[in-house]
């Protein structure tokens, strides 16, 4: 029978969940907290109770009745089959107009299946996607609210206050209609993949090709922060690179086994692309060059395939070299974010989400992995022109890929001559190049399509639709 005083309630206390709720408390909102075992809402009231007004529940109808109405309800719990557990749980307890946020990392049709479940019975469902890890839920995420415009009127502002700020802007804006936050979220990640592959292969032809070491290669990286490369991703590369290992004395990066893992969002982003015929080649090879490196089987088995030893670079050579990388990179990394933009345009229209393209990159700019000053361009690009067809047709971008392309080629040329995989380098090249190509071989494969299965074609010089009769003498 308490008083119902609190703005939010967070349930779910584990370290995403504990870390907003401090977030809304430090920024003056009275929180509820609840989480499924009580010990998790003691502890935080123990050690951060001081921070704000926090109202601590254990019983899930006590929590409720702490809300002010509308309800604000916002679920950090494993996602999956416990975010559908609480829904159960607390939905009974609620009313018609209440809003229940999910900000787990739900699979987008998952957002979409309970949004019109909650629909029903007149309870807004609002997926979320927060990024930026435990230290972003407590200093400010970048946060992609889906749901309905009313749901967002009653909701936005707070979390828009939480969120993380680039020059006096929140990174938070309404996305778009039931999954479409989710979504974006998706392909965030997706790109973070992307960028982190264009990072690594960077790092391997500095290290091999141009003969640096890991601390050579974390000052170039330091430098790169300050130019067109400006990014979180790059400054912690830097951090890592020169850091070395407590008990060997070893560079850092030697010392760790060369598998990466994942949690899944990158194949989600790669599966979701095949469904909405997206190309997203640069994430794709992203996702497979993690699996491909935990395949030890499928390496032990190819050490005896035999190539090339080239002489890392020295000199002149290798100064240029380091120079070719940074707009190899640079390039690459436009190719991945176009592509994950154009991800985006294809979803938006399939499941009819109003998607501000140039907003998605501006609330980016700050509180997630990808953030860096470079999604200022992208949001100038879209503000230039919100249809634009690709962000390779922006005017700046496509000068800047216009002048970084004999580097990129280059730094391609050396890798496959050394013997250095650059799987994300080399696809996003190739995706350069097949857009901008006047004739692809596709018109072959056409035809082969026509030999074989009688799928017909269609002709450059006039209308319609054509079968040859392929004579079995030929
Ligand atoms: P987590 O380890 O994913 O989940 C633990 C929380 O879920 C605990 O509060 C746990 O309660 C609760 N829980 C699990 N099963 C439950 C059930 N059947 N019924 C009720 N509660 C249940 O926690 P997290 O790392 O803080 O992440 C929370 C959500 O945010 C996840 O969806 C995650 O994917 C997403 N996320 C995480 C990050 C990150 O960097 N960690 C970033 C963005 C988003 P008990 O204490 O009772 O076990």
């Amino acid at each position: 029978p308490s008083v119902s005083t609190a703005s939010i309630g967070v349930t779910g206390l584990a370290v995403m969940g504990r870390n907003l709720a401090r977030n809304f408390a430090r920024n003056g909102y009275t929180v509820a907290v609840h989480n499924r075992t009580p010990a998790r809402t003691r502890s935080l009231i123990e050690e951060f109770g001081h921070e704000g007004s926090f109202v601590p529940a254990e019983k899930p109808a006590d929590f409720v009745a702490a809300l002010e109405r509308p309800r604000r309800l916002m679920i950090m719990v494993k996602a999956g089959g416990p975010t559908d557990a609480v829904i159960d749980e607390f939905v009974p307890l609620l009313d018609p107009g209440d809003i229940v946020i999910d900000g787990g990392n739900a699979h987008f049709e998952d957002t979409r299946r309970r949004e019109a479940a909650l629909r029903e019975q007149g309870i807004h469902f609002v997926g979320t996607g927060v990024s930026g890890g435990e230290e972003g839920a407590l200093h400010g995420p970048s946060i992609m609210p889906g749901g309905s415009v009313e749901a967002y009127a009653a909701l936005g502002p707070m979390l828009e206050k939480i969120s993380a700020h680039v020059d006096g802007e929140p990174c938070c804006t309404h996305i778009g209609s039931d999954g479409a936050g989710h979504f974006v979220k998706m392909v965030h990640n997706g790109i973070e993949y992307a960028d982190m592959q264009l990072i690594a292969e960077a790092y391997d032809l500095l290290r091999r090709a141009a003969g640096r070491t890991p601390a050579q290669i974390a000052d170039i990286f330091r430098r790169w922060n300050t130019g067109v490369l400006d990014s979180y991703l790059i400054e912690i590369t830097a951090e890592i690179l020169a850091h070395t290992d407590g008990e060997t004395g070893k560079p850092f990066v030697d010392i760790v086994a060369d598998a990466a893992e994942q949690k899944g969002t990158g194949r989600w982003t790669v599966q979701t692309a095949l469904d909405v015929a997206a190309p997203v080649p640069g994430i794709a090879e992203a996702v497979f060059a993690r699996s491909l490196s935990g395949h030890t089987e499928l390496r032990a088995a190819a050490r005896q395939l035999t190539g090339p030893q080239v002489p890392a670079a020295a000199g002149q050579d290798a100064d240029r070299l380091v120079d070719q990388v940074e707009q190899a990179l640079y390039a690459s990394k436009i190719v991945s974010y176009a592509q994950g933009w154009n991800m985006i345009q294809a979803a938006a229209e399939q499941f009819g989400w109003d998607i501000d393209l140039g907003a998605v990159a501006k609330i980016w700019r700050g509180g997630c992995i990808i953030r860096a000053g470079f999604l200022g361009e992208i949001r100038s690009a879209y503000a230039a022109d919100p249809a634009l067809p690709t962000l390779l047709a922006d005017e700046r971008f496509s000068r800047q890929l216009g002048e970084a392309q004999d580097a990129w080629r280059a730094v391609v040329t050396t890798a496959v001559q050394g013997s250095i995989p650059t799987p994300g380098f080399s696809a996003s090249l190739a995706y350069y190049d097949a857009l901008r190509a006047d004739r692809l071989p596709a018109a072959l494969i056409q035809a082969q399509r026509d030999f074989f299965g009688a799928h017909t074609y269609q002709r450059v010089d006039r209308e319609g639709t054509f079968h040859t009769e392929w004579s079995g003498d030929r």
